[in-house]
């Protein structure tokens, strides 16, 4: 037995200037999966990540919001659960760049590295806004290009002929901010002196370290690592500070000197496991120095040179201990790459996936059914996604547990045995999620399953049933449910909440790399068979690519309906609505406006009520999700019963002229019963 890893995983910091995308959540899924895998095997493992808070964009767009940038970045947070509980994504720990722990840590890094000699100082000129009395980052400074004279382009690049400039090459620049003319002004400025040529000696041995980087990565970033033709070094030193106004940590002994974002944000990985390990009462100090303790950061290919040449010579050169590996994964395009374009509706919005009833765990199958170790873009197809979820996932996996049981009488086991290519399926496996080749691992259980299907559908158990061969039916089919279950602790990473379900229908200790290839055994009683998933529907992905509502014009003058009269807080407080569940819903003989439905509001019984929706909605479309009902209304009998209720729809005012009623439906992660206010 290997000693048990310690490892500590991070995903790059999300900027807290906007919700998640789906790019965000493949990489956490990527992660999750690769630490699940290790748990599996029974390594120790600290997975954290945290807000990157800091920076210019956030304190213009929170002044922009009318918040403090504290308060901005704290809603922000706020939103980030329903994406990771919805997708499975856990997280020991989310922190923020702002917390104490980074002000700290941050300030610690930048003494040691002044102490250490590699911090210089040198007065450059910029762009100052003297309306807003502040210095203009390059992307806040417009103006017309010096090459093709657009108007309107960014003080660093042209995106009408793509010409990479200086801010002051611009000709009648302009802040984007106030609209002022910006004017020259000098500032001490200070630098990480990555040019020192103990820099370049380090970060050479570090990134060509075997294992270190894959290929693809080393090959991009080698060019800093050679001198130039003037034969210095081709990593210019890096500017470090901002000057006031800004939100960020201040520099040491440096009034009105901030850390650029980019100095403090990979600082956050280390906060944000501070903080973690104070929770658990861990000593941070005495873990982050242990040699045995391993340092990984899964990241995108946007942000290479910050984390495999800033990052590890920032930590080894304030003494720290230095990344084993940065693992980047290229860019996740939805349909063969079409630009994502909210209007044109083909971007793959997370929590629209999840208000849909759509299951996470297909998301995750086809992700990691399209993840390779190597950094490359990979694409979400709406097709394939449908395919691979219904025909291998639920086709090949899921049927096989619910067609064998059948045969199983009483669900004992009758004959239990590993065959021998079982053991190196999980051995292959293991290491395929090792090198986070998911993809690999994915196409065996695949071709393991084809073999199990065939071992089955050849057996046909249900004629041997009929020729009075039961217990030769009932041998195969615990040899198939014995697969099911190898199956299933190989899918575990992938799959966690289908796991889950999979262990209490076998009724066996939960799975890992140790007990997954071991038989089960002959008299093993497994439980019920409940339906572990329900296959994509067309509609859904339908739904998904749809543009989204808010992309459509806005309704000029009709549609608009007058305010009713101003209530106080305590009239509203007068009705009670709550978070219903649908548990059934039909139409009503005799009407065709209306359709009744079962509500559950968490009361230990149902509610009838009646709804005139019935134009708008098929019943079975209903059935399931959540709503918003009025859960204090006086009974009303009708024509057809008592309505115990009022469900919420929303609805243009001449509804005659402009048809459509839209029943409210809460996020993900309501539940029934739950009051709104
Ligand atoms: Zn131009």
């Amino acid at each position: 037995m290997p000693a048990q890893r310690k490892l500590f995983v991070t995903t790059a910091l999300p900027y807290a200037n906007g919700n998640f995308h789906i790019g965000h959540i493949m990489e956490y899924i990527q992660a999750d999966i690769w630490v699940r895998h290790q748990r599996m095997q029974g390594s120790q493992v600290h997975f954290v990540c945290a807000d990157d808070a800091h920076g210019a964009p956030i304190m213009i767009a929170a002044e922009k919001a009318g918040k403090s940038p504290q308060q901005f970045v704290a809603d922000i947070a706020a939103g980030r659960k329903p994406y990771l509980d919805g997708f499975h994504i856990a997280f020991d720990n989310w922190h923020s760049t702002d917390a104490p722990e980074n002000h700290e840590l941050a300030q610690q890094i930048y003494r040691d590295l002044k102490a250490n000699g590699l911090v210089s100082s040198k007065v450059i000129e910029q762009f100052f806004d003297p309306a807003k009395n502040m210095f203009l980052p390059d992307r806040f400074i417009k103006g017309e290009c010096p090459n093709c004279h657009a108007k309107d382009q960014y003080g660093d690049n042209c995106e009408v002929c793509s010409k990479v400039y200086s801010p002051t090459d611009l000709i009648n620049p302009y802040s984007a901010l106030s609209g002022a003319t910006p004017v020259l002004k000098s500032s001490e400025h200070f630098f990480f002196k990555l040019s020192d040529p103990r820099c370049m000696a380090f970060l050479k041995e570090w990134t060509r370290a075997e294992g270190r980087l894959q290929t693809e990565v080393l090959n991009k970033i080698s060019e800093w690592l050679e001198p130039d033709e003037t034969g210095k070094s081709a990593l210019g030193d890096w500017d470090i500070s901002r000057d006031a106004p800004y939100f960020g940590i201040e520099i040491p002994d440096a009034p009105g000197k901030y850390f650029y974002v980019w100095l403090d944000a990979p600082v956050g990985y280390l906060a944000s496991l501070k903080n973690y390990l104070g929770k658990i009462g861990v000593d941070y100090d005495k873990f982050i120095a242990d040699p045995d303790v391993e340092q990984y950061h899964f990241i995108g290919k946007d942000i290479i040179t910050f984390h495999t040449l800033f990052w590890p010579a920032m930590l080894h050169f304030s003494g720290r201990k230095v990344p084993n590996k940065v693992f980047v994964h290229g860019f996740l395009t939805v349909n063969n790459g079409e630009k994502m374009s909210k209007s044109r509706g083909t971007g793959l919005d997370p929590l629209k996936y999840l208000s849909l009833g759509m299951n996470p765990e297909w998301l995750r199958y086809y992700l990691a059914a399209k993840l390779s170790g190597r950094n490359e873009d990979i694409d979400f197809n709406p097709e394939d996604f449908m395919a691979r979820v219904n025909s291998d996932l639920i086709g090949k996996f899921v049927n096989i547990a619910s067609r064998a049981v059948k045969f199983v009488p009483g669900g004992k086991l009758t004959a239990a045995t590993a065959e021998p290519g079982e053991l190196a399926l999980v051995e292959n496996v293991k290491a395929m999620y090792e090198a986070r080749d998911y993809g690999r691992a994915l196409r065996d259980i695949m071709a393991y399953a084809d073999k199990v299907n065939l071992r089955f559908d050849s057996a046909a158990p249900w004629k041997l049933v009929k020729e009075g061969q039961a217990a030769e039916a009932a041998a195969v089919c615990s040899l198939c449910l014995e697969s099911f279950k190898i199956m299933t602790a190989c899918l575990k990473p992938v799959l966690p909440a289908l796991a889950a379900q999979a262990e209490a229908f076998l009724q066996c200790a939960p799975l890992d790399w140790s007990n997954a290839a071991v038989p089960l055994g002959e008299g093993h009683q497994v439980g019920d068979y409940k339906h572990l998933m329900q296959r994509v529907d067309v509609k859904q992905l339908d739904a998904l690519f749809e543009p989204a509502a808010d992309a459509e014009p806005v309704p000029t003058a009709p549609g608009g309906e007058e305010l009713a009269p101003v209530i106080s807080i305590d009239d509203f407080a007068r009705i009670d609505l709550r978070i219903a569940k649908i548990v059934n819903c039909e139409t009503v003989e005799g009407s065709t406006k209306l359709l009744r439905m079962t509500l559950d509001v968490g009361e230990g019984k149902t509610r009838n009520v009646f709804s005139g929706i019935a134009s708008a909605y098929k019943p079975e479309e209903l059935i399931g999700k959540l709503t918003v009902m009025v859960a204090n209304l006086a009974p009303r009998k009708m024509k057809f019963g008592i309505s115990e209720g009022m469900v919420l729809a929303a609805s243009h005012a001449d509804e005659k002229a402009n048809p459509g009623i839209y029943v409210m439906n809460p996020w993900p992660g309501a539940e029934p019963g739950m009051r709104v206010r």
